[in-house]
């Protein structure tokens, strides 16, 4: 199947950041080049995971005629794996890069969330959760690649080493959530907290559904994350893609704060209450509470504290 989704470069590949960065006076992103830079050994650790993105499928392949009972196996072996949550998709055109003929016609998503906790310590504490959960996430995703080669299908392991799968799309037809204002997946469970890889895959497989409940009718008045926003880079009115409602997040504005400052932002997903809203979870409640003391204290559109 042949993608339709344009995909941003990455780093300094992509021409936008390139020419923040330049008009800045920088020589590159501040974040990036820190003597504690938690990016670079994270990156190195995905990128070394590319390598094992794919290889040799078992000659035999097993009866997968009960689909149900191996959603579950895959299902079960994703969590023991250590994912958060799991689901399964068919893929379609929007969530492929453009242009890449993706030889496979199922997805499984999986989430790891990160621990809202640091959203009180700092830029620095999110910025070293998110990185290690993507390290997590592409973990999973390729030994369940190999899970499933093993049962005598293909399979791709899909995470930010290496990857062709548009994550908001998958992650919506897997059932993961609502599509916020602030551009990312909001889950009941989760929030936007989360980091996802991606299987795709032949193996036969049951399909979740949008899981609608609720979160756009907030967003239309809440609007917390674009009133946080340093950059005020969060649109007020949505489009339409393929019939499904999302705001855009406008590049140019928000760089400047999540590329060339040296906090690392996080802020429009960390003042959504959906961290607290539909799960009841007193404990997040609590840090929500306190983390919006703090976003008060600091003027609402200033950066993350460091
Ligand atoms: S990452 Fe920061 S600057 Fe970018 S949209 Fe979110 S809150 Fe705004
Ligand atoms: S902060 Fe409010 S407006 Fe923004 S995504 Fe969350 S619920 Fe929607």
């Amino acid at each position: 199947m042949i993608g339709i989704s344009w995909r941003r470069e990455q780093g300094l590949a992509d021409p936008l950041l390139k020419r923040l960065v330049e008009e800045a006076g920088l020589e590159d992103v501040p974040q990036w080049t820190r003597g504690d830079d938690v990016r670079a050994r994270a990156h190195a650790k995905w990128m070394g995971m590319a390598v094992d993105r794919d290889g040799a499928v078992a000659a035999e392949a097993r009866d997968v005629s009960d689909v149900a009972a191996i959603t579950a196996e895959i299902t079960e072996k994703a969590l023991a794996l250590g994912a958060d949550l799991v689901g399964c998709c068919g893929l379609t055109p929007i969530m492929i890069d453009a242009d890449f003929d993706l030889p496979h016609r199922n997805a499984v998503a999986i989430v790891v969330h990160e621990d809202y906790a640091n959203a009180l310590k700092g830029s620095r504490a999110i910025e070293a959760e998110t990185y290690a959960v993507y390290v997590r996430v592409a973990q999973i995703a390729t030994d369940l690649s190999a899970y499933i080669r093993d049962m005598g299908f293909p399979a791709w392991a899909h995470h930010n080493g290496v990857t062709q799968i548009q994550a908001i799309p998958t992650l919506y037809h897997c059932g993961m959530g609502e599509l916020g204002r602030n551009g990312s997946l909001i889950n009941p469970t989760y929030s936007a907290n989360f980091r996802p890889s991606f299987v795709t895959t032949d193996l036969p497989l049951e399909f979740g559904s949008p899981l609608v409940y609720g979160v756009q009718d907030t967003c239309e008045n809440c609007n917390l994350c674009r009133n946080n926003c340093p950059g005020d880079a969060i649109a007020t009115d949505h489009i339409l893609t393929e019939g499904v409602k999302r705001w855009r997040i406008d590049m140019e504005k928000c760089y400047p704060y999540s590329r060339l400052h040296e906090a690392y932002c996080h802020i429009c997903v960390d003042v959504c209450p959906y961290v607290q809203k539909e799960n009841r979870d007193p404990e997040n409640r609590r840090m929500y509470k306190a983390f919006m003391k703090q976003r008060r204290e600091d003027g609402y559109r200033s950066p993350n504290r460091l």
